[in-house]
């Protein structure tokens, strides 16, 4: 700890984000950067805490308190403090592989278990990750670290997201070749075709890693669905093992009345085209344009957001967010007691920007969509929607009751259904008749990830669930050391 009172000294700053009413004019990032001098100042609050709870990644009460892949937090904000930036890099890179990633979209449980944040605000860990990454790319000190020894073993990873990377950048550091599968026409996964450009950058952000890991040895395959246009056993024939990380990409659907109306969209339907096109420089037909629409999205979470800012951007005539949830406390509620996730309010960039253009934040509480009204031909015009309260029922559990006379009709001639996700599709897992859990996930113990069949793992959210680019960092990690145990009998893997 270089600073002892830095703590007291120096108060929580995070760099400005780009003007809101700027930024939605284009599809550039919207983080900017901090001058080194308050960096190292936030750097000097961390305080080396006898137990840094920021690093522990503990499951409490079922969200993440702290790093789930366990950086190592206090000692990177110690060589930021002193200016060793380069040593900072190599600490950060010891537990996580893309931390250009997480140093932009994690929502940095860290943060919410640092002892700081006990009595005053935390460290800005997340902000002060970014910094160190985006300096070692800029300085070039992020270079190929090709294997000196090859095993001779040929492993699959079928799925390139961010579980599937972790993965393969594991397996092939342990020298094994590893051959990437995805069906997409990019690999990346939600990093690619998910989160929006103007929260992580694809051409420059995500794209030099993947050329880099390329340049290590990982090679992928795109445009290539295992199950579909390459069969699936053939994978059990051709290399010694595979690693399954295809992600929880069955979206959660609404089928209300309408619900097949023309203008009723999964959200990933809208992002992913969204971002096809700003890559491909050109629209196709899958492309849904919220221009001029008064756009409704049904669902607060993280893939809402990104529909929110997407829609801003394309020059949406009026925006409403709809969470079937109460709005949550501006401080944490006595039953969320630190270093548990803080289950608090936050206006996320999205928001923020429907709030600068139309003055207010776009999502109303506790009212869900009971149908789709649509016109002669078939397109949606309108929505109607009712408020809930949620009561308890003779089992205890909580459930949503309407709440009656409280229908209202609103414009919509476009819907975004962004509710969550339900697990991995089924077709290539019934392929290989590989067991799942009762909530049609793999079936693959964590810490283990050995599926029911030999040689095959599984990691990321088509084992865990929908879950966090962070624990899909953690889980293909832990894949890869367990793959490598399996393959040589005994791994040096983390
Ligand atoms: C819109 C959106 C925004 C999000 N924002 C955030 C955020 O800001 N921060 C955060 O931490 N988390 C966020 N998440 C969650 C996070 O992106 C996921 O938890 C994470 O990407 C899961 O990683 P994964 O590798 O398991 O799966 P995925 O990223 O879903 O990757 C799975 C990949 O497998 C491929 N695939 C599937 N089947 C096959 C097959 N048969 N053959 C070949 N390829 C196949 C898919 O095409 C896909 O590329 C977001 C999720 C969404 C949907
Ligand atoms: S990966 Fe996430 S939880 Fe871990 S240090 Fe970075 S921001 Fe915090």
């Amino acid at each position: 700890m270089g600073h002892p009172r830095g703590f007291i000294e120096y108060l929580r700053e995070l760099p400005a984000d780009r003007p809101a009413l700027k930024r939605i004019q284009d599809w550039n990032e919207f983080h900017l950067h901090m001058e080194e001098e308050k960096l190292r100042q936030q750097g000097a609050r961390c305080m080396d805490c006898g137990i840094p709870f920021c690093h522990t990644g503990t499951l409490l009460n079922g969200m993440a308190s702290g790093c789930p892949i366990n950086n190592l937090i206090p000692e990177w904000n110690d060589l930021v403090y002193r200016g060793l930036w380069r040593e900072a890099l190599e600490r950060l890179h010891k537990t996580n592989n893309f931390p250009e990633f997480t140093g932009r979209v994690c929502p940095a449980p860290c943060e919410g278990s640092c002892v700081l944040g006990i009595n005053a605000p935390p460290v800005t860990i997340k902000n002060i990750e970014c910094s160190i990454i985006d300096r070692g790319w800029e300085e070039g000190w992020v270079v190929p670290e090709t294997p000196r020894i090859r095993t001779g073993k040929n492993v699959a990873v079928i799925g390139s997201g961010p579980a599937g990377l972790s993965a393969a950048a594991q397996l092939n550091r342990a020298g094994h070749l590893v051959t990437v599968f995805e069906r997409a026409d990019r690999p990346g996964g939600l990093l690619m075709y998910g989160i929006p450009n103007p929260k992580l950058d694809k051409k420059i952000v995500v794209q030099r890693r993947l050329d880099l890991m390329e340049k290590e040895g990982v090679k992928f395959l795109t445009n290539t669905e295992v199950g579909v246009n390459y069969a699936a056993d053939k994978l059990l024939h051709e290399f010694d093992a595979v690693v399954l990380c295809t992600g929880a990409t069955k979206p959660r659907d609404l089928p209300v009345e309408g619900r097949s109306l023309k203008g009723v969209h999964f959200a990933m339907e809208f992002l992913h085209a969204n971002t096809k096109a700003l890559l491909d420089g050109q629209k196709n037909g899958s492309y849904i344009s919220a221009q001029g629409k008064d756009v409704a999205i049904i669902g607060g979470g993280d893939t809402g957001t990104d529909c929110v800012a997407t829609s801003m951007r394309h020059g949406c005539k009026s925006l409403l967010q709809i969470e079937i949830l109460p709005k949550p406390p501006m401080e944490r509620a006595a039953d969320n007691p630190w270093p548990e996730w803080p289950k608090v309010y936050r206006l996320d960039y999205g928001q923020e920007e429907a709030a600068a253009l139309f003055g207010a934040d776009p999502r109303i509480y506790l009212t869900t969509v009971k149908k789709f009204i649509g016109d002669d031909a078939g397109q949606l015009k309108e929505l109607v929607t009712v408020q809930i309260q949620w009561e308890r029922n003779d089992k205890g559990q909580f459930l949503p009751k309407e709440v009656p006379g409280t229908e209202q009709t609103r414009p919509a001639q476009l819907v975004l259904l962004a509710m969550g996700f339900l697990g991995p599709e089924q077709p290539l897992l019934d392929q290989l008749g590989i067991e799942r859990d009762p909530r049609t996930n793999i079936k693959a113990e964590y810490g283990k990830y050995s599926t029911s069949l030999k040689g095959v793992f599984a990691a990321g959210d088509c084992r865990r669930g929908q879950s966090l680019v962070v624990w899909a960092f953690n889980e293909g990690r832990g894949a890869a050391r367990e793959c490598d145990r399996y393959l040589m009998g005994y791994t040096n893997l983390p």
